[in-house]
């Protein structure tokens, strides 16, 4: 049998019309000029079968045959290949595979990898874990933070209760820093990096001077966020769902700068609601057990949002509802910790 097709000879852009007939393990090609050349047919690698296209082969040496005829299959004994083609034939799997793709992605994405990186975060080593948060303090520090304005003897009130904290919480003071920041993005607001570094910006020092106890309840839930591995369990779910992702979709060569990208999603940070209300927990729990007023937790988050310009009584559209969109827990945090 006669089989008409291209060559597509290897390191070379030419394309040579010729016609091909397999003898035993041989595939012998006579080019368009009368050239005569063989080929090995066993070590050749068969295309996948696809329905309507033509299955090219691919020769030792890098060459390609692709016959004319769209129809036309090399003989095989591979299984796998038939199976494939088989499958592509059968409308019910063609709408199984349509049907279930989506939900198993779903699954995979929003279940399995969850699962998965709260399994692996735990063995992230410490030394990636200082590293991804020293990235992300040079990269914040370079974009939205400025020197302190603070005097030495206002930083010197809130380091007292920083030690204080540390010390009520039993926590090493090795572990964990503290720095002061200007800055006009963040505005009156604190927030932790996964090395135990807490930032806490001029605003915040100043707009809670008269509530010294309300400052350290923002301290402890900042410290919360540390303790709790927040930071290391966004990026590990993060990372997760890209090599998943990249595995799905077939692209592993993305996988190193997948992990090396992780520091990124520490930049944007945005803690899920329970994570929250997990490091609000922790900081109620301990002002209860070392007796100061959980009260002042609800206090601080007030006053947050009253540096943020939002009026808490103004529940009409506008601003309130604005933030309340992007915070849709804030005030029933405050409610939690009146009622705590
Ligand atoms: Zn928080």
């Amino acid at each position: 049998m006669k089989i008409l097709g291209t060559l597509y000879p290897a390191g070379s852009s030419k394309a040579v019309n010729c016609s091909a007939s397999v003898f035993d393990s041989k595939l012998m090609l006579n080019h368009e000029d009368g050239k005569q050349e063989s080929y090995d047919f066993v070590s050749a690698v068969l295309g996948e079968p696809i329905l309507g296209q033509s299955q090219e082969i691919t020769f030792s040496d890098g060459s390609r045959f692709l016959p004319e005829d769209a129809k036309f299959r090399w003989p095989t004994k591979r299984k796998r290949l038939k199976l494939v083609e088989k499958l592509e034939q059968n409308l019910f799997a063609v709408v199984g595979a349509i049907v279930l793709s989506p939900i198993l992605i779903y699954c995979i994405m929003f279940k399995a990898v969850p699962e998965f990186a709260v399994q692996t975060y735990d063995l992230v080593p410490d030394s990636v874990v200082q590293e991804m948060g020293e990235q992300a303090m040079f990269a914040i520090e370079k974009a939205v933070l400025e020197p302190t304005t603070l005097s030495e003897l206002e930083q010197q009130a809130v380091v007292q209760l920083w030690d204080d904290s540390l010390h009520k919480l039993s926590l090493s003071k090795d572990h964990f820093k503290l720095s002061f920041y200007q800055s006009d993005f963040f505005g009156a607001n604190a927030f932790a990096l996964p090395h135990g570094q807490i930032i806490v910006t001029d605003d915040l020092v100043k707009s809670m001077q008269e509530h010294p106890l309300a400052l350290q309840a923002v301290l402890l839930h900042e410290i919360g966020h540390v303790e709790k591995q927040h930071s290391i369990r966004m990026a590990a779910q993060a990372a997760v769902g890209a090599i998943a992702f990249a595995m799905i979709f077939g692209d592993l060569e993305g996988f190193a700068e997948v992990l090396l990208g992780t520091g990124s999603t520490v930049l944007q940070q945005r803690f899920s609601q329970d994570m929250e209300k997990e490091a609000d927990e922790y900081a109620l729990q301990h002002m209860k057990q070392h007796g100061l007023d959980p009260k002042e937790f609800a206090k601080a988050l007030e006053i947050i949002v009253e540096q943020a310009g939002i009026e808490l009584e103004n529940d009409e559209e506008g601003a309130w509802s604005k933030y309340l969109s992007t915070h849709p827990s804030i005030k029933s945090r405050i409610e939690y910790a009146n009622a705590f």
